[in-house]
Order: C-alpha cells, then structure tokens, then sequence
C-alpha cells in the first residue's frame, strides 16, 4: 500500500485539545447573580376589566395550553434540558438557585446573550446547534445526504416545519411527526383550547382555537393558521409551532412558543387613521416623481396587542416586541403574513433601557424630549412604511424586486429606510395636524437615543447596521450633534432636512437598483464611528432587556381555579 490512512483517534484528539480555547471558569453565585441582572426585572398587566366573564375564562384556559409551549421547547432545544431543570430545582443553595433562575431565563444552560456561553458545569462545551430535532450522533452531512436520497414527497415531510427525524429499531433515519413526537403534551394543549373555545364567543376566534386543537393532533397547521390571519377578536391567541431559529442545523424545524395577548383598541384606531394617510404620504416622498407608486397595494395586517403571557421560543434571552408570522409560505403567498406588536412589552424595555440610555447619551437638555408615545408611534410607522417607497427597478423591460437587485445590501438598507422615512412621514402627519405638534420636540430625541438601544445588539445584522448608518448620516448633516461630554443631542434647525435626505438617497439607490453604490455606503457608513463606541462603553451598566413577570396571567388562573366570578384583577 502506498498510502497509509492518517490514525484517525490520535489526531482528532489532538486537534480538539489544540482547538479548545481557554475555557473561562463557570461563574459563581455572584457572577450569576450579574448575569441575570442584564435582564431587568418587571411585571407585565394588561387590563383585561373590559373582558367579560366567560373571555376571561376562556383566556385562563388558553394561558394554561401557552404554558405546555415551555417544556415542549426546553425539550426541542436540547435533550438535556429537562433532567437538568430538575436537578437543579432540587438545589436549594444560593448557587443553585442563581442556577436555576439564569437557566429559566435562557431556556438551557447556555448564555443566549452572550454567544451561547456554558454556565451550569457538566453540560457540553458548545449549544447544540442541531437541537434536539436530529438523532443524537447523527452528522449535518449524513442528514443531507439521507434527505436528497427521499424521494420528493418524503424528502419535503423530512425538511418540514412540524417532523422531527428519529432513528428507527434497524438504525436507519425516520421521519417522525410533532403530532407523534410530542403527543402526551399536545394533546392536553388541544384539550384546553377546544375548552377555551366553548367559552369563547367571538366566532374567528373559537374557530382559530378548534382547528389549532385539530392541528395539534393531525399535524397539519394550514386551516389553523389560515385561521390565524383572519382572527378578529379582543383575545389575539398565538400558539403552536412557529419560528425555526433553534434549528441552527438547516432552519427547518418550528420551535414551540406562545403569546396570549388582548387587542389595543386605541393603537388599532391610530393605525387605520395612519393607513388611510399613506398614499399621500407616498405621493409626497422625497424622491423622484417617477420613483412614486402611484396605487399602493393592499396593507400587510398589523395587530397592536398587549401580552399576557409568553412562553417556549417566545420567553427566551431578549423578549419579543414583534413578530411577523406564519412562516409557511403557501399560506404567505395566499393571505401574506400578519405583524403583532406587543405594546406593553415595548413599553417596558422603554422605561427599563431606553430612559436609561437616554439619562446617559443625551445631553440634559434633551433627556426631557423622550417619550413612549414617540417611540412606539415611530415603531408603528417604521412597519408601515415598509409598504412605501420603491420595491421594483425598471430592467430591460421588466421588472425585478429590489431585494434581488440589492442582495445582501438589502436588508440593512430596507431598515434604514423604514426608520428613516417614517420620521419623514411622521413630520409630514405634524405638519397636516393628524398628529400632535409635540411630536415634533420628542421623535427625533427618542429616536436618537433608541438608536443606542439598538446598536447595542450588534453591527452585524441589519438592524445594527441601519441604524449606525442612520446616526452617521445625521452626525455628518449636522443634525446630530455631540458634546464634549460625549453626550449626544439633536439639532432641531437641521434634523428635518437629514431626515430628508437619507431618505432621497436610500429610496433612490432602491429606485435604480445600484447595488455599487448601496454597497459603498454601507461600507464608509454602517459603523460605530469613535464618539458612538465611547458611548456605547458608557451604556455598559444599563440592562440589555427585560425579564417579565405575568403578573395578570397569574391573577387569572388564581381566579379560574379558585372558579370566582368576581372582578378580582
Ligand atoms: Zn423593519
């Protein structure tokens, strides 16, 4: 033979003692206690007065299937995690309680916070990135193979949402659905909606109940999350499998989650009056006018909802305050998606990191011109303005999508573009007396400082960097200024016109399609420049979110189970 195969064992334990970085030691009960402080604690209340008595224990009820989504999902992200939270209940020391609670926080005992950092001893150096969705030994590359072997309909069951793929007696891959998998706690999930939907008495909503209760059995969602986008009640339920971000593998399976929560009656009035402003808004952007939709298409629906309860994929590391679903995309080509917006949700990482921030990166004059109703109008607005703006460019004839012609350009850009248009239409509903003139003295300030709150997530996703383009932009016109403190304020004689344009050059670059040109701004613009670090540095000991307590949801399973009628709250 003339070539002898490299001993395999010895090499690959060399290599992994070679590769094994520094480990960090575990953190103690103090370091722990530090740890969990990055989550500022608070309690989340709806009030729900409003509800009638059999809602209100229709919502009991549906809560109570929401809570089933936590250990389905500690379950989905790793096989461990369930031994492991039991073990740890049982400690009762000041360590094992710091333990427990970091563990609850991150769903595992890995820091989702701060790059999947082991901080409970004897679990795996590094979070599965294949969850708990693939047979254990099991390689990416055997998966990928065995599927593209299947043939088409079986290959599609094995890279579906709701299949986790098992090994069968002989050893060989299987397809095994959620509905088999996870049947013990689905079915008493669907148990407890089809109770929730007797009680229940607006008709889209006991009809989402029932065919979820269905979909959690058969395993097949499409009716229900039909059923889903045509809800219309006080009482918005989200429920079931939904977001594949835990399957770091392919992105294929739906992690478990839930959101209960009841309607904002007052955000969904001011979102149809801002719907009905839109074309003319449109018809006003600062671009070329042959850049302008002269028809707007149909709204994507938003719901404006306040959260009772949240868990599984839903309650993990940084909180939800937004979601676009469902992701199946026969159902996003028929009926598109829909966007729910947590209001009360908002409002507290408002108090608890945006004030904050902004007590330290604005200068004093201008911490007074921060406001949740700015911040949450322009939350609103930056959804909407999506919508607006040019999304084909003109090629040869026929039409391609900006986002095909921008590619990996276009996400950071899009962002920039619904931030930055929609204080543009914000001034411009100021200006025709839609919204109220003290508007003007608190967007651009909260905006600024909400900046910080955003860039602390980091610069390499595309929210991070529109937003860093954004400051920079406006440092640059003059209408951002910086103290020698270090500390941040707003020029109000100039901020209009920097609104202006970045929105002339975002829009038009979309308009033409000029990925060169989006690329290089970008590049010299998407980035912490040294007076943004300096601050940053500064925001060090401001918390990074919220850790909610569902206080109301609480209340309202003490008064379901105690079966009072009364209006305790
Ligand atoms: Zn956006």
């Amino acid at each position: 033979m003339l070539y002898a195969p490299p001993i395999l064992l010895p090499i690959s334990i060399a290599l992994m003692v070679a590769a094994v970085p520094e480990k960090s030691p575990l953190p103690d009960a103090v370091a722990l206690k530090k740890m969990t402080a990055r989550l500022a604690p608070v309690d989340l209340e709806v009030d729900i007065s409003r509800l009638p008595q059999p809602e209100r224990a229709a919502l009991a009820k549906m809560v109570e299937a929401a809570q089933i989504m936590d250990p389905l999902f500690l379950r989905q992200s790793w096989s461990g995690n369930e031994t492991l939270f039991f073990t740890l209940a049982q400690d009762k020391s000041p360590l094992g309680q710091e333990r427990l609670h970091a563990f609850f926080q991150n769903k595992g005992p890995w820091d989702r916070i701060d790059l999947n950092r082991p901080f409970i001893p004897g679990v795996p150096e590094e979070k599965p990135p294949s969850g708990n969705f693939y047979p254990a030994g099991a390689t990416k590359a055997d998966l990928e193979k065995w599927m593209k072997s299947l043939p088409e309909a079986r290959r599609q069951q094995a890279a579906g949402f709701f299949t986790t793929i098992r090994r069968d007696a002989a050893g060989k891959f299987q397809i095994v659905p959620y509905s088999v998998e996870y049947q013990g706690e689905l079915a008493r999930a669907a148990a407890l909606l089809r109770e929730a939907a007797q009680l229940a008495d607006e008709p889209t909503l006991r009809d989402f109940l029932t065919k979820r209760a269905d979909a959690f059995l058969s395993n097949d969602y499409y009716a229900s999350d039909v059923a889903w986008m045509k809800l219309d009640a006080s009482i918005e339920p989200t429920i079931g499998p939904y977001e594949v971000y835990e399957d770091e593998w392919l992105n294929a399976k739906a992690g478990f989650e839930a959101f209960i929560a009841v309607r904002d009656d007052a955000e969904t009035a001011k979102l149809a009056r801002f719907s009905s402003e839109l074309q003319e808004i449109e018809n006003n952007l600062p671009i070329d006018p042959k850049f302008r939709n002269p028809k707007l298409g149909a709204l994507a629906p938003i719901r404006v909802v306040n959260s009772l309860f949240s868990s599984g994929d839903g309650n993990r590391g940084v909180q939800t305050a937004a979601y676009n679903l469902p992701n199946d995309e026969k159902i996003v080509k028929e009926m598109g998606s829909k966007r729910t917006m947590l209001k009360n949700v908002q409002e507290l990482k408002f108090q608890k990191v945006l004030q904050p921030i902004a007590n330290v990166a604005l200068a004093p004059a201008d911490q007074k011109n921060v406001s949740f109703d700015a911040f949450f109008t322009h939350i609103l607005m930056h959804e909407l303005m999506h919508g607006l703006g040019p999304h084909e460019v003109a090629a040869g004839g026929k039409k391609v999508t900006v986002r095909e012609k921008l590619q990996d350009t276009y996400s950071a850009l899009e962002e920039a573009k619904a931030d930055i248009s929609g204080l543009f239409a914000m001034q411009r509903l100021i200006d025709k007396g839609v919204l109220d003139k003290s508007f003007e003295r608190t967007m651009y300030t909260t905006f600024l400082a909400g900046s910080f709150r955003s860039i602390r997530f980091g610069l390499t996703e595309a929210h991070g960097k529109g937003v860093a383009l954004q400051i920079n932009w406006l440092l640059d016109k003059g209408a951002y200024k910086v103290a020698p403190d270090g500390t941040f304020s707003v020029d109000a004689a100039k901020v209009k016109e920097g609104v202006a344009s970045l929105t002339t050059e975002i829009m038009t670059i979309q308009a033409t399609g000029d990925k060169a040109k989006a690329a290089n701004l970008i590049a010299k613009m998407a980035i912490a420049r040294p007076e943004v670090k300096r601050m940053l540095d500064k925001l060090s000991d401001v918390p990074v979110d919220i850790e909610p307590h569902f206080v109301t949801a609480e209340k309202l399973l003490a008064e379901a189970r105690g079966g009072q009628s009364g209006a305790a709250r």
